[in-house]
């Protein structure tokens, strides 16, 4: 009974997944959404402390392409956006932030939990990083699986899983840079054991509904220093996958 109800249900979800695969190739970038697009970045660059090459990497990535078409004017909005199964697209300014303080370079190794819409990865890979990046929700992981296929160079830049960010990707350790996008209650012990000496991970920190924004370095001799970067809202950082 269990089976035929599973069968029925990925049956289900197959259907949803290719009504979304034939809108997920990415949208045109026309003339218009660019001009949208420059205005965003115009102003994020009028707040200060944002990294120019983050900056020019927004500036390339179209935002639009992780929406659905009927949403395409919210996507040059400073704000996030619903994504499915109860997740957001963070918020721009909060996308150039974290990734201020994540200080890549390029060819640097990101460990990334919570693809969400996997615009932040993108962007990471658009600034030359060597994505790794983790979703818990099935759908959402679904919907970038089908998204990536269509990308353009930075595909080749990025790897994606569907599972546990708490557990990060040990068979891919040690990263250089690990980028949390979802709000976690306590500094995973796991992820800091992934980072590899002299690393950076950005995570915003609180089980509550406000997190503060932190940077973790590890140092050579592989103890950790934190600092605080001001409060965020982020949807929380659930540990195991989600089941169907
Ligand atoms: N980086 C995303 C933001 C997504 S919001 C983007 O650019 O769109 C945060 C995401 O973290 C959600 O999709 C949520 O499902 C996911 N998440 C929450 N807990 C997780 C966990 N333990 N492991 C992996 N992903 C997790």
């Amino acid at each position: 009974m269990k089976i035929l109800w599973t069968v029925e249900l990925n049956k289900k979800l197959c259907l949803i997944l290719q009504t979304i695969c034939n809108k997920m190739k990415p949208a045109e970038d026309t003339p218009y959404l660019k001009g949208q697009r420059k205005k965003l970045i115009d102003e994020l660059r009028e707040k200060k402390m944002l990294n120019e090459e983050v900056l020019d990497a927004m500036m390339e990535v179209p935002r639009h392409w992780f929406f659905e078409s009927a949403f395409y004017k919210y996507a040059y909005q400073d704000r996030a956006f619903e994504i499915g199964a109860g997740q957001t697209i963070s918020q721009p300014y909060t996308v150039a932030f974290q990734t201020t303080l994540l200080e890549t370079f390029p060819g640097c190794k990101v460990l990334e939990i919570g693809t969400g819409s996997g615009y932040q990865a993108v962007v990471l890979a658009a600034l030359g990083c060597k994505v790794f990046t983790i979703e818990r929700q099935r759908l959402l992981y679904e919907k970038f699986k089908l998204l990536h296929t269509a990308l353009p160079s930075y595909k080749t830049r990025i790897k994606y899983f569907f599972g546990d960010g708490y557990k990060g990707l040990p068979a891919f350790a040690p990263f250089e840079r690990i980028l949390v996008t979802c709000g976690a209650p306590d500094i995973p012990g796991e992820l800091v054991d992934q980072l590899k000496p002299g690393g950076i991970m950005v995570i915003p920190l609180g089980g509550g509904d406000v997190q503060v924004m932190t940077k973790i370095l590890k140092g050579n001799d592989g103890k950790i220093s934190v600092s605080e970067h001001g409060e965020f809202r982020f949807v929380p950082m659930i540990s195991d996958k989600a089941k169907f």
